[in-house]
């Protein structure tokens, strides 16, 4: 890799995080202690949401968000193929059955009218993942989950700043689940965060986060001396650090001017690649706010005699990173085999998946970074068209 090279979703780390995780090496407390619990007042007023548990990844969110409810061996879940692997793999780490409900083609985000088709007896729940940033149709989800007594768990890994018909992503659904893994429109290296206005839900995953310990376990001396915790349930390793916790807390102000550096690249890719033979994000619905984490284009492989792995290899020999978000899950070996599926079960999904690239877009990236991207697409479309 050259010096120059635009290195995909590279985080936005600045003097004041370094010296945040400084001052917490040095405090003499590093795992999950008071920072954290800064981190997720602050995580929670942002959201507009009673209770933010913040874990040491969103995978870790999902997991818990289904297991704290009880879901079980034979239970369905209803989900996008369209995702990244966490969220069906999630699913099944609490032994349920991940059903795979195609997605629309210019949103890319789940249909609910298949979800409808997809319901049995077993189904138990419904992740929708707002893709790219783009707020799914959370009305009709929420209908069909209240009509059939479906849970809603949001997998909002990409719509951190999102909103939907006036109400905050965040605040729709029983549970939603954030990310703040490194490419993420903010970061803490690894973590995640599920935002619930339930006391009971925010409480449980504390504790499943925790090894299952009682949620008092911190206070050992009180009045009546000495306490010792209590396992009341089996659970995992999943809490986040003061040090991860001290990355949220400085990036988390920043969001709002980042987002507005994401929106004027977003603007010039829609202007620059309108003519070119491929399609630009359709335009955000109306009464919502696209969370604008990936900048997708899909290539008209028809139309053009290169294919998209030819265009992501011409692009990185520019020193140019990009992306796959994603090659449907149903198309990967484990879901394939274990599933039986084939390439055309989820036609939509499988379209996208041979057609889409995520362009670098993030406030990290400087304006003569943007012009090398435009370029590189451009010069290596431009003649691409198969005659005709
Ligand atoms: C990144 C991502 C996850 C997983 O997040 P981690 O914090 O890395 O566990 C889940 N779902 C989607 C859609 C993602 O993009």
């Amino acid at each position: 890799m050259t010096d120059n090279y635009i290195v995909f979703g590279s985080p936005y780390i600045g003097d004041e995080e370094i010296e945040a995780v400084t001052k917490t090496l040095r405090s003499g407390w590093i795992g999950s202690g008071p920072t954290v619990k800064q981190f997720e007042e602050a995580f929670a007023e942002y959201i507009g949401v009673k209770y933010a548990v913040a874990l040491n990844s969103c995978t870790a969110c999902l997991h818990l968000s289904m297991a704290c409810c009880g879901l079980q061996p034979g239970d369905e879940v209803i989900t996008t193929p369209l995702t990244f692997a966490a969220t069906a793999n999630s699913i099944i780490h609490v032994g349920a059955i991940p059903v795979f409900v195609d997605v629309n083609r210019q949103t890319m985000n789940i249909d609910p009218e298949k979800i409808v088709e997809a319901i049995t007896h077993q189904t138990k729940a419904i992740i929708p993942v707002h893709f790219a940033g783009r707020p799914c149709d959370m009305d009709a989800i929420s209908q069909i989950a209240r009509e059939h007594n479906l849970l809603v768990i949001e997998d909002a890994a990409h719509c951190i700043e999102g909103w939907y018909h006036g109400r905050k992503i965040g605040t729709i659904s029983p549970m939603t689940c954030f990310s703040f893994y490194v490419t993420k429109n903010m970061t803490t290296a690894e973590g995640g965060m599920i935002c619930t206005n339930d006391s009971e839900v925010a409480r449980k995953v504390k504790s499943y986060g925790l090894h299952g310990l009682s949620s008092d376990a911190w206070q050992r001396f009180s009045d009546k001396g000495y306490k010792h915790y209590e396992v009341i349930f089996p659970g995992f390793k999943y809490n986040m650090t003061d040090i991860a916790a001290s990355i949220g807390i400085c990036q988390l102000p920043l969001l709002t001017s980042w987002m507005d550096r994401r929106e004027e690249i977003w603007k010039k890719y829609d202007e620059e690649f309108s003519d070119l033979p491929c399609w630009v994000p359709a335009e955000p619905e109306a009464n919502t706010f696209h969370a604008k984490h990936l900048y997708i284009l899909l290539l008209d492989i028809d139309s053009v005699k290169i294919t998209r792995d030819q265009l992501i290899v011409a692009l990185h020999k520019r020193g140019i990173g990009t992306g796959v978000h994603y090659r449907s899950l149903h198309l990967h070996k484990y879901y394939k085999e274990h599933f039986n599926f084939q390439a055309n079960d989820f036609p939509n999904a499988n379209w996208i998946s041979d057609r889409t690239i995520s362009l670098p877009l993030s406030a990290n990236i400087a304006n003569h970074e943007v012009d090398r991207v435009v370029d590189g697409v451009y010069e290596i479309l431009t003649g691409q068209q198969k005659s005709v």
